[in-house]
């Protein structure tokens, strides 16, 4: 991929660009029913993109109903692995082709930084796309250990339908890493992006279609998600949902199931992720770069953001100084400027709700060592600044529910078995790091927290072979991304032979 990050260039670029703001249903693009639209609108200055199709039960009750006849056909789920492989990787191709685009359509809709978009989200979404087609082939299925009288062929077949719903933080970057696994397994799609962020996903959608993926196959709804989002999760004819988004909507999910068809539900949900420095911990240096990368990164606005800084009580102003040190690595402002690294935050009414966590973080006694305030206020953007507070303590309201913004806390502790309890004491468990120099308490301690995904020494999600996913309530009964993401997206059937 060959995407330039100059200024310019990006200007020019954002110029040409031509919005698709429909519904994206068997294969067309068309107005919602009503003929409602909605204003797409752009974080970083409060003004309207485009005018997006704002879609209700009709349209939702038209795509599950596309997406039938696409499955039930064979067109895709049918089709030999090797040819569905070869589709998908011309949709990759299409999507190579079409970086920059929605490189830009994201950090645009999201107010995420350009270079965020260009160098990580992208290559990301398309690489998700491309591991999971180039597994379709590659996977065996088996046969179980009966006696000489029978064969018992355990075999996987696509779901169905399946729902997939995608929050505003990765627009792209979430929908690659629910359907490429799920186009791969042969499944037909009903996605459901998140109302602020749609423009990527309808763009995704048209490029499926250009590189041979039938119509009714992916098809994208925009729209509410209390309006449209529960009309899919109740559908009865939608087999499985797969959700990405916050813990109160992906309880309400498991309702919708119930009370419906007990459709599946995979649900990877919120965090408030700890990042521990034990009493042995590496150059401070690298400590304070990744810990300023787990709770800045994508503004805070991150499933995995390590916004819990529990810090050995003997290195914590050691470890302060550095963070405040390196915090001018993190530039705040407009996210088409490839040298920012922190845009604004999605909407005014989000960035009044992080304000809000800051007043209870001061309220509760917690220590402001750094920013505090909404900043950058003429561009009419939703700028806060990178703020830290020290002598947190993890009874406080800001260590204990997500904030989803630039907000670090320091939690001083005095020994290491402190340090796992508290990190261990909260509802979540979707991400943790640690830092050590001994590589036997790195084992042991890795071991001992209770989170999807442990990075020692770094701050990281893994890579597209590793399962992303969480425990407690930080996820229900999924992963995202590697085999195991595939394999969900099949029912297991076995096929028991008597031989005569
Ligand atoms: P959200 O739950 O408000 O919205 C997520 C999606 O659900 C959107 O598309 C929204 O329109 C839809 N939705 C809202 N109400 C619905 C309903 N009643 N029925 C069906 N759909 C509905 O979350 P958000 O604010 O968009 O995203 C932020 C949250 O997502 C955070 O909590 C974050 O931690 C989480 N997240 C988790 C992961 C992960 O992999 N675990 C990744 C990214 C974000």
């Amino acid at each position: 991929m060959n995407l330039t990050l100059d200024r310019q260039a990006i200007q020019n670029a954002v110029a040409g660009l031509k919005f698709r703001t429909q519904a994206f249903i068997d294969g067309r693009f068309g107005p919602s029913s009503s003929g409602q639209t909605y204003a797409s609108v752009n974080p970083a200055n409060g003004k309207p993109i485009a005018q997006i199709a704002s879609c209700d039960i009709e349209d939702i009750n038209r795509a599950v109903a596309a997406a039938r006849r696409a499955f039930n056909s064979g067109c895709w789920s049918k089709l030999k692995p090797g040819d569905r492989k070869a589709i998908m990787l011309k949709f990759v191709e299409r999507l190579e082709a079409n970086a920059m685009e929605i490189a830009l359509l994201d950090s645009m809709d999201a107010g995420k930084p350009i270079y965020d978009c260009v160098n990580i989200d992208i290559p990301d979404a398309i690489h998700c796309i491309h591991w999971h087609a180039e597994l379709i082939d590659k996977l065996y299925e088996r046969v179980s250990p009966t006696g000489p009288e029978n064969v018992a062929m355990i075999v996987r077949e696509p779901i169905g339908v399946v729902g997939m719903i995608v929050p505003w933080n990765f627009p792209a970057q979430m929908m690659a890493w629910k359907i490429g696994p799920a186009l791969a397994a042969g499944n037909c799609l009903v996605v459901k992006p998140a109302k602020q962020t749609s423009l990527s996903a309808l763009r995704i959608a048209e490029l499926a279609a250009e590189a041979g993926i039938p119509a009714g196959v992916l098809n994208v709804v925009p729209g509410s998600g209390a309006v449209i989002g529960a009309a899919l999760c109740r559908h009865m004819d939608v087999e499985m949902v797969a959700f990405t988004g916050s813990t109160e909507v992906g309880r309400a999910l498991l309702n919708y199931s119930a009370e419906s068809n007990l459709k599946r539900v995979i649900l990877e949900l919120g965090g408030k992720n700890p990042q521990v420095v034990l009493s042995d911990p590496p150059d401070l240096d690298l400590v304070a770069a990744n810990a300023l990368n787990s709770a800045f990164w994508n503004m805070g606005e991150n499933c995995s953001s390590g916004s819990r800084l529990i810090v050995h009580r003997q290195h914590k102003d050691a470890l302060l100084a550095k963070l405040i040190e390196q915090c001018h690595t993190w530039p705040v402002g407009d996210p088409l400027n490839p040298a920012n690294r922190v845009g604004p935050l999605i909407e005014k009414s989000h960035m009044e709700t992080v304000l809000r966590y800051i007043a209870a973080g001061h309220a509760d006694g917690a220590k402001l060592v750094l920013g505090g305030q909404r900043t950058l206020q003429a561009t009419g953007g939703n700028f806060v600044e990178l703020t830290i507070f020290d002598e947190v303590n993890n009874n406080m309201k800001i260590a204990r529910e997500e904030i989803f913004g630039p907000v670090l806390g320091i939690l001083p502790v005095d020994s290491d078995d402190e340090a796992v309890a508290v990190a261990n004491d909260t509802n979540y468990g979707l991400a943790a790091s640690l830092y050590t120099r001994d590589v036997n308490k790195a084992h042991r301690v890795a071991r001992a927290l209770r989170a999807g995904t442990v990075s020692v020494n770094c701050f990281s999600e893994g890579d597209l072979a590793t399962p992303f996913g969480g425990f407690k309530e930080s996820g229900f009964f999924g992963r995202d991304k590697s085999i195991y993401a595939q394999e969900q997206y099949a029912e297991l059937k076995t096929i028991w032979m008597q031989i005569g």
